[in-house]
């Protein structure tokens, strides 16, 4: 019997029920006790029921399992459990079926994107989770393809974007009504944004809904690229527009209607994306679908004109409101501008919006217009005029997903206070083939990484007012839980999973996890017993830049899995490298000089200011005498592409590369 046993458990892994999941499911989520999609429920509220663990014992919270993700690059996944099976992404858009009470893997697939794609991410190699609906999983890979899976077998694989464009896909798929819901990324290297629905069954596109018109001597698309095209300027179509639909989305059953958010413009610049001025539509908006057919309702643009990376792409929340004795459905959104925006749901009027962080770009939104009072020095985009402005393009919050709690009615959010001089390029010159598009000038790559603080925000959206916050030292800080246990569980930047009380912001709990972490917990009953999970592993736009806040480059991304009296053991973190020893600079200053704009360049966005990146990549300031040797091959002639470094030799000539060397060795010098 024993040996049946084991031969049914080898045959039969993690078969989602027969029927698997449905309409009816996806819309009764959050009355459930697993996780079925990746903000929980159509609302995406990242709140669960769930109350086992609570604030009077979660002093006894503990490692129940920990499980390899098999990577040194960062982990934003949001887990999914349905009937006990738990599936989660890492790099490279791999995905894993685990089973949720042991923590044993089930199933891996591996999309086997080429690594020479990596170079087209701007904000790393990074995954935010699957969706699965009837028996089937769907994953969207970096390099732009949808994928069912059945038992981490292909059932069908479509290319959803142009590959010979910058596109990149991050974000979670969500289901509608038999449909499976992709956007896109890639609007800093030239792309156009847009949101597609493909037939879960078969795969066969049913409708594509582009954010921002094309060129206009063609048709267009639909009557609302009509109307778009009409508020922009110049030939803004040959640099792409963006607009990408790249993170959040959300359902309203009742309505029908489908919520997409749109990102930043593309180039960044608008002053030579659209010289003649204009609002460009649909850029930084949240936008209302016709989820049958993808035809727009209404929009509301947080950023006309965006010229700072000001995505509206940040996570919306669907619930009711008490507004002036007034039930309202409403659709709440912290966008990276720094305003949190409450917008009736069915017609996208604008309710209230009040910034949630320290802003200077703007000094209002006009309730008259809806239109932010802009700041006019933010507007300037001077070369040579340094002008701090807040937000800067990481936002005050990113995608790191926050949570809406029914019972205390706050919106927690993952908050940060950031600051950028965006310098604008008057000799902008569009390159294509993978290089960043901004037509803004690189910051200097010798200065320090500056760290600013991050929060936690419990956030009223009636009186638009924080009710607590709790202060980290730095920003990047993970994504939010919230649950019926009056418990607000998040990760930080600085290597700790953390409860707090949801009424009063009181840390209740906490735990070093050896590495920061960025992505959202999940929390599900399996056997009876509640689970709380999280992916701990550190990179993003944020890591690859601006280095590690927790002092622990190199840890191995882990699935992490807590539960009440949990007694597993978190592996050590890796020791600190040795120190370089310096090498001999051959190069003059003016060489380095020359090396250190290359580099910000070219090299900033993966490597890190001042060539000090976060472990997720590495430390090219560490590398051995012989790789420095090898620059050449490595940059231009791509001998480290399975890593993930693709060739430079399309932009980059050997002396570019030797001052690059120069700038880096000059960087590791300075270790001592
Ligand atoms: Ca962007």
């Amino acid at each position: 019997m024993r040996t049946i046993g084991l031969v049914f458990a080898v045959l039969a892994p993690a078969q989602i029920g027969a029927q698997g999941i449905t309409d009816r499911d996806l819309t009764n989520a959050s009355s459930r006790t697993d996780w079925i999609t990746t903000g929980r429920d159509y609302s995406e509220t990242h709140y669960s029921p769930l109350r086992e663990i609570n604030a009077s014992n979660v002093n006894r919270l503990g490692l129940a399992w920990t499980f390899d993700m098999e990577t040194k690059r960062g982990l934003e996944a949001t887990p999914i459990v349905v009937d006990g099976t738990m599936y989660v992404t890492g790099s490279w858009s791999i995905v894993y079926a685990v089973d949720a009470v042991t923590g044993k893997r089930l199933w891996r697939y591996d999309p086997e994107v080429s690594r020479a794609w990596g170079q087209r991410a701007c904000c790393d190699v990074v995954n935010r989770g699957v969706a699965v609906y009837g028996d089937l999983v769907y994953v969207a890979t970096i390099d732009g393809r949808l994928i069912a899976l059945k038992n981490g077998i292909p059932q069908w694989s479509v290319q959803t974007t142009d590959k010979n464009q910058s596109y990149t896909i991050t974000g979670a798929p969500r289901i509608v009504k038999g449909k499976v819901i992709i956007g896109n990324g890639g609007a800093e290297f030239g792309v156009r944004g847009y949101v597609s629905a493909y037939d879960a069954k078969t795969g066969k596109l049913v409708w594509r809904f582009y954010t921002v018109p094309g060129d206009p001597s063609k048709p267009f698309e639909s009557p609302a690229m009509e109307k778009a095209a009409k508020t922009w300027t110049g030939e803004w179509w040959k640099y792409g527009g963006g607009g990408t639909v790249w993170d959040s989305l959300a359902y309203d059953p009742e309505l029908d209607l489908l919520y997409a958010g749109t990102g930043n413009g593309s180039p960044w610049n608008w002053k030579v994306r659209s010289p003649g001025g204009g609002d460009n539509l649909y850029l930084s908006s949240i936008v209302a679908l016709k989820p049958d057919t993808g035809e727009l309702v209404w929009h509301y643009q947080t950023t006309p004109g965006d010229s700072w990376d000001y995505t509206a792409v940040q996570q919306m929340i669907l619930t009711t409101l008490s507004i002036e004795g007034k039930a309202r459905k409403v659709i709440m959104q912290a966008p990276k501008n720094g305003f949190f925006y409450v917008l009736d749901r069915a017609t996208g009027e604008l309710l209230s919006a009040k910034p949630y962080v320290t802003i200077n770009w703007a000094k209002e939104v006009d309730m008259k217009t809806g239109r932010p009072v802009e700041n006019p020095e933010a507007r300037e985009l001077d070369p040579k005029k340094m002008f701090i402005q807040q937000p800067g393009p990481l936002g005050g919050h990113n995608w790191q997903p926050m949570s809406y709690h029914p019972g205390t009615r706050l919106v927690y959010i993952p908050a940060q206070e950031t600051g950028y001089p965006y310098l604008g390029n008057e000799n902008f010159k569009y390159l294509t083939g993978g290089a960043w598009n901004l037509g803004m000038l690189p910051l200097p790559a010798t200065e320090p990484a500056e760290l600013t603080p991050g929060m936690l925000l419990a956030w009223d959206p009636v009186k638009q007012a924080a009710k607590w916050k709790v202060s980290y030292p730095t920003y990047w800080n993970g994504g939010v839980l919230s649950t019926a246990g009056n418990l607000v569980f998040q990760g930080t930047a600085a290597g700790s999973f953390a409860a707090y009380n949801a009424e009063t912001g009181e840390k209740v709990w906490s735990m070093p996890v050896n590495t920061g972490i960025m992505a959202a917990p999940a929390t599900y009953m399996a056997n009876g017993k509640q689970y709380i999970s999280v992916l701990a592993g550190w990179g993003g736009a944020f890591g690859l830049i601006f280095g590690n806040p927790s002092g622990h480059n190199g840890t191995p991304g882990r699935l992490l899995t807590f539960a009440l009296d949990g007694k597993e053991k978190l592996p050590p973190a890796p020791g600190a490298p040795a120190l370089p020893k310096p090498i001999t600079q051959t190069a003059d200053q003016k060489t380095i000089e020359a090396g250190s704009v290359l580099y910000a360049t070219w090299c900033v966005y993966c490597h890190g200011f001042a060539a000090a990146s976060g472990g997720s990549i590495a430390d090219l300031r560490f590398s051995s005498e012989s790789t420095f040797a090898s620059y050449p091959k490595i940059v231009l002639d791509g001998s480290y592409v399975s890593v993930g470094m693709p060739s430079f030799k399309q932009w980059l000539s050997n002396d570019d590369v030797a001052a690059i060397r120069a700038f880096v060795i000059s960087q590791r010098n300075k270790i001592h």
